[in-house]
Protein backbone atom coordinates (compact mmCIF):
# COMPACT_ATOMS: atom_id res chain seq x y z
CA UNK A 1 0.00 0.00 0.00
CA UNK A 2 1.60 3.39 -1.47
CA UNK A 3 0.20 6.83 0.63
CA UNK A 4 1.10 10.37 0.05
CA UNK A 5 3.15 12.42 2.49
CA UNK A 6 0.21 13.41 3.40
CA UNK A 7 -2.14 10.77 4.53
CA UNK A 8 -3.56 10.20 7.65
CA UNK A 9 -4.24 6.50 9.00
CA UNK A 10 -7.75 5.86 10.77
CA UNK A 11 -7.32 2.45 13.18
CA UNK A 12 -10.33 1.21 11.76
CA UNK A 13 -11.91 -1.59 9.92
CA UNK A 14 -14.72 0.10 9.81
CA UNK A 15 -15.96 1.49 6.90
CA UNK A 16 -18.62 4.15 8.02
CA UNK A 17 -16.39 5.77 10.33
CA UNK A 18 -13.79 6.01 7.94
CA UNK A 19 -16.07 8.12 5.51
CA UNK A 20 -17.27 10.07 8.18
CA UNK A 21 -13.66 11.11 9.35
CA UNK A 22 -13.36 11.67 5.59
CA UNK A 23 -16.03 13.94 5.16
CA UNK A 24 -15.24 15.63 8.43
CA UNK A 25 -11.56 16.74 7.27
CA UNK A 26 -12.75 17.86 3.68
CA UNK A 27 -15.59 20.49 5.20
CA UNK A 28 -12.59 21.38 7.36
CA UNK A 29 -10.35 22.02 4.08
CA UNK A 30 -7.42 19.32 5.02
CA UNK A 31 -6.00 18.02 2.23
CA UNK A 32 -5.10 14.93 4.32
CA UNK A 33 -6.02 11.82 2.13
CA UNK A 34 -7.53 9.21 4.84
CA UNK A 35 -6.39 5.25 5.02
CA UNK A 36 -8.46 2.90 6.93
CA UNK A 37 -6.79 0.17 8.74
CA UNK A 38 -7.95 -2.63 6.58
CA UNK A 39 -5.36 -0.99 4.20
CA UNK A 40 -2.76 -2.51 6.08
CA UNK A 41 -3.81 -6.00 7.12
CA UNK A 42 -0.39 -7.16 8.82
CA UNK A 43 -0.87 -4.92 11.26
CA UNK A 44 -2.82 -6.72 13.95
CA UNK A 45 -5.36 -5.30 16.21
CA UNK A 46 -4.15 -3.55 19.84
CA UNK A 47 -5.56 -5.54 22.98
CA UNK A 48 -7.44 -2.29 24.50
CA UNK A 49 -5.89 -2.95 27.83
CA UNK A 50 -6.96 1.03 28.93
CA UNK A 51 -9.44 2.02 31.74
CA UNK A 52 -10.31 4.92 30.41
CA UNK A 53 -12.08 5.61 26.21
CA UNK A 54 -9.06 8.37 26.24
CA UNK A 55 -6.48 5.53 26.85
CA UNK A 56 -7.28 2.97 24.52
CA UNK A 57 -7.43 5.86 21.58
CA UNK A 58 -4.09 6.59 22.31
CA UNK A 59 -2.97 3.03 22.70
CA UNK A 60 -4.27 2.25 19.11
CA UNK A 61 -3.40 5.44 17.90
CA UNK A 62 0.35 4.95 18.79
CA UNK A 63 0.12 1.15 17.69
CA UNK A 64 -0.75 2.52 14.54
CA UNK A 65 1.32 5.18 13.56
CA UNK A 66 4.50 3.07 15.13
CA UNK A 67 3.77 0.38 12.87
CA UNK A 68 2.93 2.05 9.44
CA UNK A 69 5.11 5.61 9.99
CA UNK A 70 2.30 7.73 9.27
CA UNK A 71 0.23 9.73 11.69
CA UNK A 72 -2.64 7.70 13.06
CA UNK A 73 -6.07 8.85 14.28
CA UNK A 74 -7.97 6.40 16.54
CA UNK A 75 -11.30 6.07 18.40
CA UNK A 76 -12.31 4.52 21.61
CA UNK A 77 -16.57 5.21 22.49
CA UNK A 78 -19.26 3.81 24.15
CA UNK A 79 -22.79 4.74 26.55
CA UNK A 80 -22.10 5.57 29.58
CA UNK A 81 -25.41 5.16 31.90
CA UNK A 82 -26.09 7.81 35.09
CA UNK A 83 -27.74 5.24 37.12
CA UNK A 84 -25.13 3.35 36.57
CA UNK A 85 -22.68 5.35 37.48
CA UNK A 86 -21.15 5.29 33.97
CA UNK A 87 -21.72 1.57 33.03
CA UNK A 88 -21.38 -0.01 30.41
CA UNK A 89 -18.35 2.37 29.73
CA UNK A 90 -15.62 0.85 28.21
CA UNK A 91 -17.60 -2.32 28.27
CA UNK A 92 -20.14 -1.14 25.96
CA UNK A 93 -19.09 -3.30 23.21
CA UNK A 94 -18.76 -6.70 25.36
CA UNK A 95 -21.16 -6.17 28.21
CA UNK A 96 -23.56 -8.74 27.83
CA UNK A 97 -19.98 -10.99 27.53
CA UNK A 98 -19.22 -11.57 23.77
CA UNK A 99 -17.50 -8.86 22.11
CA UNK A 100 -19.79 -6.76 19.43
CA UNK A 101 -22.78 -8.55 20.04
CA UNK A 102 -25.04 -5.85 19.75
CA UNK A 103 -28.66 -7.20 20.62
CA UNK A 104 -27.34 -9.21 23.64
CA UNK A 105 -26.02 -5.95 25.38
CA UNK A 106 -29.25 -3.72 24.80
CA UNK A 107 -31.32 -6.01 25.72
CA UNK A 108 -29.21 -6.83 29.02
CA UNK A 109 -29.23 -2.94 29.64
CA UNK A 110 -32.74 -2.73 29.24
CA UNK A 111 -33.20 -5.59 31.68
CA UNK A 112 -31.18 -4.43 34.35
CA UNK A 113 -32.78 -0.50 33.69
CA UNK A 114 -36.45 -2.66 33.89
CA UNK A 115 -37.85 -0.53 37.31
CA UNK A 116 -35.50 2.96 36.88
CA UNK A 117 -38.38 5.54 35.71
CA UNK A 118 -37.91 8.15 32.80
CA UNK A 119 -36.53 10.84 35.27
CA UNK A 120 -33.34 8.39 36.06
CA UNK A 121 -32.63 7.27 32.66
CA UNK A 122 -30.07 10.08 31.51
CA UNK A 123 -26.84 8.62 29.52
CA UNK A 124 -24.77 9.56 26.89
CA UNK A 125 -22.75 8.32 23.94
CA UNK A 126 -18.91 9.31 25.09
CA UNK A 127 -16.30 9.63 22.27
CA UNK A 128 -12.43 10.01 22.86
CA UNK A 129 -10.58 10.56 19.76
CA UNK A 130 -6.71 10.36 19.34
CA UNK A 131 -4.27 11.83 17.68
CA UNK A 132 -0.47 10.09 17.33
CA UNK A 133 2.23 11.11 15.14
CA UNK A 134 5.25 8.34 14.42
CA UNK A 135 7.89 10.71 16.84
CA UNK A 136 5.33 9.51 20.05
CA UNK A 137 3.33 13.41 19.90
CA UNK A 138 -0.21 12.79 20.75
CA UNK A 139 -3.61 14.96 21.48
CA UNK A 140 -6.71 13.48 22.39
CA UNK A 141 -9.99 15.30 22.77
CA UNK A 142 -13.57 14.07 23.50
CA UNK A 143 -17.27 14.19 22.22
CA UNK A 144 -20.39 13.27 24.07
CA UNK A 145 -23.83 12.99 22.77
CA UNK A 146 -26.26 13.58 25.76
CA UNK A 147 -29.71 12.04 25.65
CA UNK A 148 -32.04 9.31 27.91
CA UNK A 149 -32.71 5.56 27.60
CA UNK A 150 -36.00 4.35 26.01
CA UNK A 151 -37.68 1.57 27.75
CA UNK A 152 -38.07 -0.55 24.73
CA UNK A 153 -35.87 -0.33 20.87
CA UNK A 154 -37.01 1.85 18.44
CA UNK A 155 -35.66 2.28 14.97
CA UNK A 156 -33.61 0.23 12.42
CA UNK A 157 -30.35 2.74 11.85
CA UNK A 158 -27.31 2.67 13.72
CA UNK A 159 -25.95 0.38 15.44
CA UNK A 160 -25.12 -0.67 18.77
CA UNK A 161 -27.48 1.08 21.34
CA UNK A 162 -28.47 3.44 18.87
CA UNK A 163 -32.60 1.86 19.08
CA UNK A 164 -32.64 3.10 23.06
CA UNK A 165 -30.90 6.51 23.02
CA UNK A 166 -32.72 9.31 22.65
CA UNK A 167 -31.07 12.91 22.07
CA UNK A 168 -31.61 15.51 24.58
CA UNK A 169 -34.52 17.61 22.42
CA UNK A 170 -35.38 14.93 19.98
CA UNK A 171 -38.83 12.73 20.12
CA UNK A 172 -36.79 10.17 18.17
CA UNK A 173 -34.16 7.61 19.10
CA UNK A 174 -31.00 7.89 17.08
CA UNK A 175 -31.71 4.51 15.21
CA UNK A 176 -34.62 7.04 13.62
CA UNK A 177 -32.16 9.57 12.92
CA UNK A 178 -30.66 9.99 9.13
CA UNK A 179 -26.85 9.16 9.37
CA UNK A 180 -26.07 12.78 8.48
CA UNK A 181 -28.66 13.52 11.15
CA UNK A 182 -26.52 11.81 13.58
CA UNK A 183 -22.94 12.67 12.48
CA UNK A 184 -24.29 16.40 12.97
CA UNK A 185 -24.77 15.52 16.76
CA UNK A 186 -22.87 12.61 17.85
CA UNK A 187 -20.11 11.98 20.08
CA UNK A 188 -17.81 10.67 17.42
CA UNK A 189 -18.66 13.74 15.11
CA UNK A 190 -17.89 16.10 17.95
CA UNK A 191 -14.99 14.25 18.45
CA UNK A 192 -13.31 14.12 15.28
CA UNK A 193 -14.18 18.04 14.56
CA UNK A 194 -12.20 18.52 17.51
CA UNK A 195 -9.44 17.28 16.51
CA UNK A 196 -9.25 19.02 13.51
CA UNK A 197 -6.98 21.85 14.43
CA UNK A 198 -4.31 19.74 15.73
CA UNK A 199 -4.48 18.21 12.63
CA UNK A 200 -4.22 21.53 11.11
CA UNK A 201 -1.52 22.23 13.35
CA UNK A 202 0.76 19.17 13.54
CA UNK A 203 0.42 18.66 9.86
CA UNK A 204 0.31 21.27 7.56
P1 LIG B 1 -16.34 1.38 19.32
O1 LIG B 1 -15.50 2.30 20.09
O2 LIG B 1 -16.78 1.94 18.01
O3 LIG B 1 -15.76 0.01 19.23
O4 LIG B 1 -17.71 1.20 20.12
C1 LIG B 1 -17.80 0.46 21.30
C2 LIG B 1 -19.24 0.13 21.60
O5 LIG B 1 -19.90 1.29 22.11
C3 LIG B 1 -20.06 -0.32 20.40
O6 LIG B 1 -19.96 -1.70 20.23
C4 LIG B 1 -21.45 0.09 20.81
O7 LIG B 1 -22.00 -0.87 21.66
C5 LIG B 1 -21.22 1.36 21.62
N1 LIG B 1 -21.31 2.55 20.76
C6 LIG B 1 -20.31 3.41 20.44
N2 LIG B 1 -20.76 4.39 19.64
C7 LIG B 1 -22.07 4.13 19.44
C8 LIG B 1 -23.07 4.79 18.66
O8 LIG B 1 -22.85 5.80 17.97
N3 LIG B 1 -24.28 4.21 18.68
C9 LIG B 1 -24.58 3.10 19.39
N4 LIG B 1 -23.67 2.44 20.11
C10 LIG B 1 -22.43 2.97 20.16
Amino acid sequence: MTSTPSSLILATRNAGKVSELRAILADAGLPHGLVGADAYPEIPDVKETGVTFAENALLKAHALARATGLPAVADDSGLCVDVLHGAPGIFSARWAGRHGDDKANLDLLLAQLGDIADENRGAHFFCAAALALPDGTERVVEGRLLGTLRHAPSGTGGFGYDPILQPLGESRTCAELTPDEKNAISHRGHAFRALVPFIRALLT
